[in-house]
């Protein structure tokens, strides 16, 4: 039978790869979202025909219900509009490639209704990892990890009997263009500087965490919500090359790894055909090629991002979620130019301060634990 899919965040880096793999797939695709971006969306309904689509941005979604007028695609606006496209699709399999703490409810939306997740958006589980644990519990549905990282150890765990003999995670790390600089050496770096990533492409938001490393910290934080691993289990590894996308290993020190040229398309793809496998665009890893793969320890003095996401998943409850705030205004406010690299995570710091201390909470606690966040950011600025 021909799957039926759905993307949210159609219009960005994610959302456009995973359009390219259900083209390629015969896919059908049902319903697309995006933040605002009329003009991308309207060209991605002509192609795929979409049951419906909706924009969160209402202005931008009256554009489009205008210029797709001719067309039979519902459109939907606003926060609810996307959520409605999330749960009334009837797709089988929804990917939330949605940029930052906005892909949350919809991720909800998507297990509620009953339908397997596709999840690029590590800001949901890290935000709001026990509300999406608990709704998938509910309905016994799937999450498929899109991330790389997630995907390899994802990958690495198939035909693996128990959870058992699992001894730990090494979550591996490109290290970002500032890789082997001093504090010193960074402390005036531009967004420009950070946009500049050796092995992958990404959206603005991403590079500039991968820069910090704060991705690396969001990961560590998706992947024990994912795999069920303590956070003192879960290592991180530099590796330069981005061929080893993660490994896994167990009791007897046996280490499984995933390899593969740095290219979304195949994580992507995995989410979307697993169990299954299909030939790919991305190219074939040569290793003679490639020559020789390099690991080193993280610089945690210079990257104190990962020791601040450290800190977060070791306290629990709604931490994850005040440092994830936290970053995504610091993160705008150095792409704007307003702050300084290192003022990052000084700013981060400040929202464990404010964070409500409790082990377990609603969705209106993220959102307010959000706000708190953010507001302890501009007010330390
Ligand atoms: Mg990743």
């Amino acid at each position: 039978m021909e799957k039926k899919i759905a993307v949210l965040g159609s219009t960005g880096s994610i959302g456009v790869q995973s359009l390219d793999v259900a083209e390629k797939a015969g896919y059908q695709v049902k319903a697309l979202t995006a933040n605002r971006d009329f003009r991308k969306l309207e060209e991605q309904i002509r192609k795929f025909k979409p049951e419906m689509a909706a924009l969160s941005d209402t202005a931008a979604a009256a554009e489009l219900r205008l210029r797709c007028k001719d067309t039979p695609t519902r459109i939907y606006s606003g926060a609810e509009g996307v959520c409605m496209c999330a749960s009334e699709t009837d797709a089988d399999t929804v990917i939330d490639s949605i940029v930052g703490l906005a892909g949350l409810r919809p991720a909800l939306s998507v297990l509620e209704s009953g339908k397997t997740l596709a999840l690029a958006n590590k800001e949901a589980l890290v935000a709001g990892g026990y509300l999406v644990l608990e709704a998938a519990k509910k309905t016994g549905k799937k999450i498929l990890p899109v991330d790389s990282e997630h995907s390899a150890i994802f990958q690495c765990l198939q035909g693996k009997p128990s959870n058992k003999a699992l001894k730990k995670i090494i979550l591996t790390a490109s290290g970002g263009p500032f890789f082997g600089k001093t504090r010193d050496e960074i402390k005036n770096v531009t967004a420009a500087d950070a946009l500049k990533h050796p092995n992958w492409d990404m959206g603005a938001k991403i590079t500039i965490d991968s820069a910090s490393m704060f991705n690396k910290g969001l990961e560590l934080i998706e992947a024990h919500f994912l795999f069920g691993v303590a956070p003192e289990s879960i290592d991180i590894l530099v590796h330069r090359e981005s061929i080893i996308h993660s490994m896994i290993e167990y009791d007897d020190n046996s280490v499984i790894a995933q390899l593969g040229l740095p290219d979304m398309r195949i994580p992507i793809q995995y989410a979307l055909t697993y169990p299954e496998r299909f030939v790919s665009p991305v190219g074939e890893l040569n290793l003679a090629e490639i020559g020789k793969l390099t690991f080193f320890e993280p610089d945690y003095e210079v990257f104190d991002c990962l020791n601040i996401c450290r800190e977060a998943i070791t306290k629990g409850g709604l931490y994850p979620a005040a440092v994830n705030s936290a970053n995504e205004e610091a993160n705008r406010l150095f792409r704007e130019g307003k702050i300084g690299f290192l003022d990052l995570g000084r700013l981060i710091r400040t929202a464990f301060d404010v964070t409500p201390d409790k082990k377990e909470f609603t969705l209106e606690d993220v959102f307010e634990t959000d706000r708190l966040a953010r507001q302890a950011v501009l007010d330390a600025v």
